[in-house]
């Protein structure tokens, strides 16, 4: 697959409209503009891969609009080196944004014909830096745990309370929970046994299911 000036430039655009509707984390941007999002889609959808629209990637699931990306993006405040936890590891698309702030990212994901095949195209693409696993997010990763960040691009019914156990001192999880429309949570662990929550506007995403799906 190849990153023509065509799509640089529709890329560059793509960033101009995000900044513009209130994304400020230059780091976010910069990310955004790095990572090819039409490499993360079937060819039927790669024109539209820089408009700022959820697509779909196969197995019922989605690829985020990329202000969705951007806005958890910069609310997980990713420092360099950070660990991270992805639940929903979809198309990879986020996974890669994440890497490219620097973060060690670890994506899980419950439906094993898609972490079968991102698996492999991350590895086609040269990041094999991004460890990629098959498990349900409401189990966290507790063999990887605890995590200075966690990230759900899936929508809860209720605060996976689980997560929040897998954060360290300080860490932050970002969850989108609600039913039809969902409120996007940021909450940071003060201690042991306290959080703090804040809540943002409305975001709609696919859901955040129970188990896993082996491959029919
Ligand atoms: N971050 C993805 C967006 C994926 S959409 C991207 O950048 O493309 C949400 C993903 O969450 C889907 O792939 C879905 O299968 C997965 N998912 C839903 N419930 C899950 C669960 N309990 N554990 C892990 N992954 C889950």
């Amino acid at each position: 697959m190849k990153d023509s000036y065509y799509h640089k430039g529709l890329r560059k655009k793509l960033v101009a409209s995000l900044k513009a509707k209130g994304i400020q984390d230059e780091k976010v941007l910069a990310a955004i503009n790095s990572i090819p999002r039409h490499f993360f889609l079937d060819n039927a959808f790669a024109e539209l891969a820089y408009e700022d629209q959820a697509l779909p990637i196969g197995s019922e699931q989605t690829i985020s609009q990329p202000y969705t990306v951007a806005f958890q993006t910069e609310l997980l405040e990713i420092n360099k080196g950070e660990k991270v936890l992805e639940i929903g590891t979809g198309s990879g698309y986020q996974a890669c944004i994440l890497s490219a702030l620097g973060a060690e990212v670890h994506s899980l994901e419950r439906q094993e014909n898609l972490y079968l095949k991102t698996s492999a195209f991350l590895h086609q693409m040269g990041m094999t830096q991004i460890r990629t696993y098959l498990g349900d997010g409401h189990e966290g990763l507790l063999r990887k745990a605890p995590f200075n960040k966690i990230l759900v691009t899936a929508a809860a019914d209720k605060m996976p309370e689980t997560l929040k156990e897998q954060l360290t001192i300080g860490g932050v999880l970002v969850v989108p929970i609600g039913e039809k429309t969902q409120a996007m949570y940021r909450i940071v662990r003060l201690s042991e046994t306290e959080f703090y929550a804040q809540v943002y506007g409305q975001f709609q995403f696919v859901p955040f299911q129970k188990g896993i799906e082996v491959r029919k």
